[in-house]
């Protein structure tokens, strides 16, 4: 059966976004390649690559079952951050945000009887458990060790 046109719609709204939050993360990969964080650098690289085949995957999903996939218009992203600690709490904040517009293509596919849309969907759901459970391991670990020398101390020591 053909994607309808609400779901379709829904789909390529979500494709824009995923593209978005692919630049979002391009853009803090470039700042902190600036500011001289490789390993964060290297982390936002992948994430970015990452969020670019989500999108590539709705659309591959969308052609297939006879529908139009579209970039569409993408907003301008963040590119003016403070410090690497906040840049991963605008990511989570970033991330569940993502997460609400995966449920509601989810919604969109229970409304309309499209199990197709509702099982690719799902995949979907289950990365994003993935994805801000990355997130929050990382915002952990800054809790228990930003400023603290200790902890990095603990690190050395421990790795005796
Ligand atoms: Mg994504």
């Amino acid at each position: 059966m053909d994607i309808n046109k609400r779901m379709q719609d829904a789909f390529n709204k979500q494709i824009s976004f995923e593209l978005q939050s692919s630049n979002l993360y391009l853009e803090m990969a470039f700042w902190f390649r600036k500011e001289g964080w490789k390993g964060f650098a290297a982390w936002m690289f992948k994430q970015s690559d990452e969020e670019k085949q989500h999108a590539l995957a709705m659309a591959e999903f969308v052609l297939d079952r006879g529908g139009e996939a579209h970039v569409g218009e993408l907003k301008p992203v963040a590119s003016d951050f403070a410090d690497p600690r906040s840049v991963f709490e605008i990511v989570m904040e970033h991330e569940r945000y993502v997460t609400e517009g995966i449920y509601r293509l989810a919604d969109i596919a229970a409304e309309e009887r499209d199990y197709a849309s509702g099982n690719f969907v799902a995949k979907f759901v289950d990365e994003q458990v993935e994805e801000e459970k990355s997130v929050r391991d990382i915002l952990n670990l800054f809790k228990h060790r930003d400023g603290n020398t200790v902890a990095t101390i603990d690190d050395i020591v421990g790795a005796r």
